[in-house]
């Protein structure tokens, strides 16, 4: 295994927010390959999206999906699973919901047209964002998100906020991830950028942390102590921290 890794999100940061592309920081996710670091992705995307986006980067040590549900390992190992099945995070939701009277619309009550209207993606993007086992992203319609916060914690679930929706998920994080994989691959250091709340307990579990700007010129106000403001949004905040992380690397 590598001596450094770079846990990075993939939507908003990686891949720009607005048309899932890569753009500039495909290049630097070759230097960072290339001169030996370990490029990760840890992204509330499923397995089903992360399979093609994975083999488009060449990234090779791993993925963690669903906001830290599954984690894939590199090589023949047994990947980890810490999240709760689909159909029971989709019942959960439904009571929480009716409980805190608010009205959800979740991927699974979607269309894959709806999805791809919604998010921007093709329609067979859309088809791998709704192939879910672990989590559910949904839209509040009305009511109180704060109220079905509770409900949901009743219930042994949370939900997270990512770049466009709320998912719901059983009680682990991003950082639930980062942290089993630091504990097997035992890097020498390791670095994460990310762009949204749903990041803080990833970047709160490595030693250097960093945050991208949103496509609204702001930064996401994460609670995360250290966390180093990158000028760039999105792929281009990623440059800046893929080169940070060379001239380490190049100072030995
Ligand atoms: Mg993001």
């Amino acid at each position: 295994m590598r001596d450094r890794i770079l846990f990075t999100d993939l939507d908003g940061t990686l891949l720009s927010h607005h048309d899932y592309r890569p753009g500039p920081a495909r290049a630097a996710v070759e230097r960072l390959q290339a001169s030996g670091v370990a490029v990760i992705p840890v992204t509330s995307k499923t397995g089903a999206e992360l399979g093609p986006i994975v083999a488009e980067l060449g990234l090779r040590d791993g993925w963690v999906a669903e906001n830290g549900a599954e984690i894939r390992w590199p090589g023949p190992a047994a990947p980890t699973v810490h999240g709760t099945p689909y159909d029971q995070v989709r019942a959960g939701l439904a009571a929480a919901a009716a409980a805190a009277e608010v009205t959800v619309r979740g991927f699974g009550d979607m269309s894959d047209a709806e999805v791809a209207a919604l998010t921007g993606l093709t329609l067979s993007a859309a088809r791998a964002a709704r192939t879910r086992a672990y989590s559910e992203s949904f839209v509040v319609l009305h009511g109180s998100v704060t109220a079905l916060q509770g409900e949901l914690r009743r219930r042994g679930l949370r939900a997270v906020r990512g770049g466009r929706f709320l998912t719901a998920t059983g009680l682990h994080d991003k950082g639930t991830a980062v942290r089993a994989i630091l504990a097997r691959l035992l890097p020498a250091t390791s670095w994460a950028v990310g762009d949204a709340p749903n990041d803080a307990p990833m970047l709160a579990a490595v030693a250097h942390p960093y945050q991208v700007r949103r496509p609204d010129g702001t930064w996401a106000q994460l609670d995360v102590a250290g966390v180093i403001r990158v000028d760039g949004v999105g792929p281009a905040g990623f440059v800046e921290v893929a080169e940070r992380l060379l001239s380490q690397v190049m100072a030995g």
